[in-house]
């Protein structure tokens, strides 16, 4: 992966033996960076992962995505992995958060890795290794619940790195700023993009013409909204020409189907 130190460690893997990429399983060390590099080059410790952070921020590889890490047992052969350093019970550090979105990022456009939680082995995404029970070796404490609650944050920054939001999510919205002193008899600023979003809303026929002034027509179409918004109306007011910033907000969200 473009961005990792390439720390290939000549044993414990199984060369091309990764059979699919399901997600990214997500590890706590219990143990340094440093140490945990060296453990990985030891035959006897028959353990590895594909990746691993440090608190500071590095972020290595130790095998290749085609071949088999020994992380997580039962979900070997369809899981990548990545090791972080730490202690059961630490969260990860922001720093690790990046390199962990880094991975995540990384395995969706290679691996097509969906950009979402996986909360079992049967589902896919970044999942955390004490997800696979038993079958996964039973760490029941890796990576530890701190981390855990902090599994939606990296999908979050992945999601940024690939520019793509959560599927069925909307993208991040921000309504445009409201238009300052826009009511009636008022010509600056303009009256058309409210005249655009009542139109859209439905509050507007499409018919009328557009125009800088904030006329009858349009002082009838945020009445009807109003009729259907009360809570943006002035206070004590049965008729409100004017609309203000949540209700034009509001208006704008309506007009875009948010
Ligand atoms: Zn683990």
């Amino acid at each position: 992966m473009p961005g990792a130190a390439w720390r290939p460690i000549p044993v414990n893997h199984t060369r091309g033996g990764q059979q699919s990429v399901h997600g990214v399983v997500v590890h706590i060390m219990d143990g340094s960076y440093g140490g945990t590099d060296s453990w990985f080059r030891n035959p006897d410790a028959e353990a590895s992962a594909h990746f691993g952070t440090s608190r500071a921020g590095a972020l290595c590889q130790w095998v290749d995505t085609a071949d088999r890490a020994w992380a997580q047992a039962g979900g070997n052969r369809t899981w990548l992995s990545v090791e972080n350093e730490g202690r059961g019970g630490d969260t990860l550090t922001d720093a690790q958060l990046d390199r962990c979105a880094a991975v995540l990022a990384w395995a969706h456009t290679t691996h097509s890795v969906p950009l979402q939680i996986a909360g079992s082995p049967s589902g896919r995404g970044l999942g955390h290794h004490a997800m696979g029970g038993s079958a996964w070796g039973g760490h029941t404490s890796c990576p530890g619940p701190r981390v855990v609650a902090q599994l939606p944050e990296i999908v979050r920054r992945a999601q940024k790195l690939t520019g793509k939001p959560a599927p069925g999510k909307p993208a991040p919205y921000t309504p445009p700023t409201f238009p300052p002193g826009l009511g009636p008899n008022k010509a600056k600023p303009s009256a058309r993009p409210l005249q655009r979003a009542l139109k859209a809303a439905g509050y507007l026929p499409k018919s009328v013409q557009e125009s800088d002034n904030y006329g009858p027509a349009t002082q009838a179409a945020v009445a009807r909204f109003h009729n259907a918004h009360p809570q943006y109306r002035a206070k004590g007011k049965p008729y409100d020409p004017a609309i203000g910033p949540h209700g034009w907000a509001h208006l704008f969200r309506l007009a875009h189907g948010r």
